[in-house]
């Protein structure tokens, strides 16, 4: 066993920590980072990886939501209009902690009758108002020519102008991964491929947990003064190891992604398609030099990859197809891939895209807290509330447990930096840009790798280095190949066929940084090749 998961290990098992987080996705994360920041004693563990769930498999929009601004106004709803002024605020607090993964992006709403620019535009501009200080920039009014000069490949027949307004990008997976490197950094333990499989219990009460390692096969005792259940779709099988007969707290909806070559957006200019036949509403977006179109809402089970039906493909195709001049057939798709939403159950709504993207933390007898729901844009807030709720219980000193906490890369990051880091490497400009927006700081270390030995470019049309496989083992807990496909690099949710091709050459790279064995070096090649042929 590597000699970082050993050490990951023995810290689990070594202290009573002040908190036990089961789950790293953005609710998990969140909460270890915010709790380690205040200086509590951490535990973090995620059985699969860091963003292995719904995390790395969102829209990647960092955003108050449209829509639900919509529900807001036209039914009077004051817990829409909340989350969306809540968000909004986070939105730029988002900015601020992860300057190089957040970025600003354009969204153009097409009117096709007359009225609906009204009706959009009026919305819109609410939705900036409530942004208030933190706009990203006015909503504007487009007639049909200047609609089609901000987004060239919209189709033109029809077309009566359209909205354009702002919102934040990020990539989700890697804000994930940060997440949990910079509580480490602030002193929590963290552990990827590390699950609860039993939680301890003292006097009734819930002390912890046993944690298996999924790599060495290790079982420990973690133990700690609170616990909390941030198990996403899987809280409910969480709750249940602490009381098998707990009622079910979630409702899981599913929500289908594809990716399409890049050109059908221009740069920094995406698509909202306002209004399907199901009711919902589409984004065609520019995202890591592709076309990202989602998404979908069914109800769904719960599973650790969730499937795309094909159903589910024609139907994003079949609405996207009817906004895009270009024609986007099956064979246009480079990957599709689904998230699960976990939403807190609400007996008067009985559809899932109905229930509110409100989170809740709800504490069982024996004293687990669950922190389910939410939005990846409001993890701090969602933090903050679940910190709170344990403050008050364990009478923790107050402490700012919404402080905003630079994830790393972030302090020093600037254009000149990025400018200095390239020139002085000689990198590529797309390179320099992949490095830039996936480490911010940091890129000059992974350029470093590169310059001495590790140049090589992992596939052709992608930007992506052998250097950052090297430091994904390295520097960031990567410990399988698909922890660096999927999510170090996102090359896996990007492209598949791309993907399925370097799988042997990340072994090779990991074998040499982990001391992995032949054995292992073939298991986890057909793994990774197994995942990229069905469902990642
Ligand atoms: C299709 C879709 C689109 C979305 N788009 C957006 C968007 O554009 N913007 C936005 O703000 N929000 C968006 N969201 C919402 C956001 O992605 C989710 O709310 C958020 O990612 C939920 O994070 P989580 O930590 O609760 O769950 P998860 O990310 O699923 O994390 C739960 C983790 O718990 C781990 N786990 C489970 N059981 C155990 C165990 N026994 N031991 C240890 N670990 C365990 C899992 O491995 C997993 O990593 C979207 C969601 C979906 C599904």
């Amino acid at each position: 066993m590597p000699d970082g998961r050993r050490r990951g290990l023995a810290r689990l098992a070594g202290e009573v920590h002040d908190l036990l987080v089961i789950g790293a996705g953005s609710v998990g994360a969140g909460i270890a980072l915010q709790a380690a920041a205040a200086g509590l004693r951490v535990a973090l563990v995620d059985r699969a990886d860091f963003a292995a769930g719904s995390s790395s498999r969102s829209t990647k929009l960092i955003h108050g939501g449209v829509r639900y601004l919509e529900r807001a106004v036209t039914r009077l709803d004051r817990v829409e209009y909340r989350l969306v002024r809540e968000a909004l605020a986070e939105r730029a607090a988002f900015f601020r902690v992860a300057p190089y993964l957040a970025r600003r992006i354009a969204i153009l709403t097409p009117a096709y009758r007359s009225w609906d620019r009204a009706y959009y535009g009026a919305g819109l501009v609410l939705y900036d108002v409530l942004s208030g200080g933190a706009s990203l920039g006015r909503t504007r009014h487009l007639d049909a020519p200047a609609a089609l000069r901000a987004f060239a490949g919209l189709a033109p027949a029809g077309l009566r102008g359209g909205v354009l307004y702002y919102d934040g990008q990020f990539d989700d997976a890697r804000m994930n991964v940060l997440l949990a490197l910079t509580a480490e950094a602030k002193g929590a333990a963290v552990l990827n491929h590390a699950g609860a499989i039993r939680l301890l219990h003292a006097g009734g009460r819930v002390a912890g947990a046993v944690v298996a390692d999924a790599i060495g096969g290790e079982e420990v005792e973690v133990r700690a003064r609170s616990v909390v259940n941030a198990g996403g779709p899987f809280a409910d099988e969480i709750r249940r190891l602490d009381d098998p007969a707990a009622p079910e707290l979630l409702r899981v909806s599913s929500g289908a992604h594809l990716v399409l070559r890049d050109g059908l957006c221009p740069p920094g200019t995406g698509l909202l398609i306002p209004r399907t036949p199901d009711g919902r509403v589409v984004f065609v977006l520019p995202w890591q030099r592709r076309t990202l179109v989602g998404t979908t809402d069914r109800p769904a089970g719960v599973a650790p990859r969730p499937e795309v039906a094909e159903e589910d493909i024609a139907y994003l195709l079949g609405v996207a197809g009817r906004y895009l001049a270009a024609p986007i057939r099956r064979t246009d798709v480079l990957a599709a891939w689904s998230g699960l939403r976990p939403l807190v159950r609400d007996e008067r709504r009985p559809h899932t895209s109905e229930l509110a993207r409100t989170h809740v933390v709800r504490e069982s007898p024996s004293g687990l807290v669950s922190v389910v729901g939410g939005k990846w844009t409001t993890f701090r807030r969602i933090a903050a509330d679940a910190l709170a709720h344990l403050a008050r219980r364990e009478r923790w000193p107050a402490a700012a447990w919404a402080a905003e906490v630079p994830i790393l890369g972030s302090e020093g990051y600037s254009a000149a930096m990025v400018e200095e880091v390239r020139r002085r490497l000689e990198l590529p400009a797309d390179v320099a840009v992949h490095l830039a927006e996936s480490y911010g700081a940091r890129m000059a270390d992974v350029g470093a790798l590169a310059a001495a030995g590790h140049g090589g470019m992992l596939a052709p049309g992608h930007p992506y280095l052998e250097a950052d496989v090297v430091w994904a083992a390295r520097a960031e807990m990567a410990a399988t190949v698909m922890d660096v496909l999927a999510r170090r690099l996102r090359l896996a949710f990007l492209d598949r066929d791309a993907a399925r091709a370097c799988v042997g050459r990340v072994a090779e790279i990991m074998a040499a940084e982990l001391g992995w064995t032949r054995a292992r070096v073939a298991a986890e090649a057909r793994e990774a090749e197994s995942q990229l042929a069905t469902a990642i």
